[in-house]
């Protein structure tokens, strides 16, 4: 019998998480099945799950909260940040995983040593990187354009700054979470600052996959080593694969089986 998995979201047509875990399960021989399934009212998600028989699935935009909410049982990091990415089925039960910052943390790890980082942007994303590499022992600070957003970080007990003043201090890690560079040639901050940041910097990231970003070229041109969105998206997957097939494989197995998918 073969397991049943999907990405639920809107839109979801665009998303890449059924090629990789697709390809996964080939070549490891895995009997599992992954589609895309488009969810419009994120109340109905677990009903939707449910009648479907699925196995598990990840969550994209916009429902990760409520599949906080479907879960039976949520995983500490989950619950913290109330964002589910991974739900799986078993003995009756709905557990909820988020596998988005622990996949950014594996990815950060592989580019070496990292005690200080330097989150640019207060959204979503920037709040489970922000409390993930804190809980690895990471010392964070965050810079965002406007200072609406820093409140929760401030509540948080990160160090918080707008544009206005900031002066980079030498983080090891500069990491852009904001939207800038997604649809137009943005960079995360202005240039002065940024190149401030850089200069002092051993490590580039970005979030955003599908293009080069601006922010990214200029680390590329100061030669930082750096990872992009797609890497993030990957080990995400691998963490969520993990979860999938009930630890059946070991996570370098799984990367192995995956990765090639970046190329596809
Ligand atoms: P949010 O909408 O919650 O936050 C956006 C942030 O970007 C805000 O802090 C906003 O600042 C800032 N921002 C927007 N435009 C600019 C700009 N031109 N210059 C400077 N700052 C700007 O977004 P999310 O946290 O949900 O997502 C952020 C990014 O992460 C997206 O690009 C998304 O595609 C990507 N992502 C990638 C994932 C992956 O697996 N690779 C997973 C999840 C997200 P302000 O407060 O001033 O408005």
């Amino acid at each position: 019998m073969r397991h049943l998995f999907a990405v639920f979201g809107n839109p979801v047509y665009h998303s890449k998480s059924p090629l990789m875990h697709n390809l996964a399960f080939r070549k490891l021989e895995y009997p599992g099945c992954y589609t895309r399934w488009l969810i419009e009212e994120g109340s109905k998600l677990r009903d939707i799950f449910l009648s479907l028989g699925f196995k598990g699935v990840n969550i994209t935009v916009p429902h990760k909260e409520w599949a906080f909410k479907a879960a039976d049982v949520v995983e500490d990091f989950a619950a913290e940040v109330r964002a589910v990415n991974t739900l799986v089925l078993s003995d009756g039960k709905l557990y909820g995983y988020n596998t988005d910052a622990p996949g950014f943390y594996r990815a950060l790890r592989k580019l070496g040593r990292v005690k200080t980082a330097l989150i640019m942007g207060a959204g979503g994303t920037a709040r489970a990187l922000a409390l993930y590499l804190r809980s690895r022992g990471i010392d964070v600070e965050v810079v965002n354009r406007s200072p609406g957003r820093l409140d929760w970080f401030e509540k948080e007990g990160f160090v918080c700054h707008t544009w206005e003043g900031f002066e980079a201090k030498g983080h090891d890690a500069i990491i852009n979470t904001t939207s800038a560079g997604l649809t137009d040639d943005a960079l995360p901050m202005p240039k002065p600052l940024l190149d401030a940041a850089l200069a002092h910097a051993r490590y580039a990231v970005d979030v955003i996959y599908g293009r080069q970003t601006p922010f990214l070229k200029e680390a590329k041109r100061l030669k930082l080593p750096h990872f992009d969105g797609s890497e993030m998206l990957l080990q995400q997957g691998i963490i969520a694969f993990d979860h999938f097939t009930e630890h059946r494989y070991a996570l370098e197995e799984i990367e192995t089986a995956m990765r090639p998918f970046l190329e596809l």
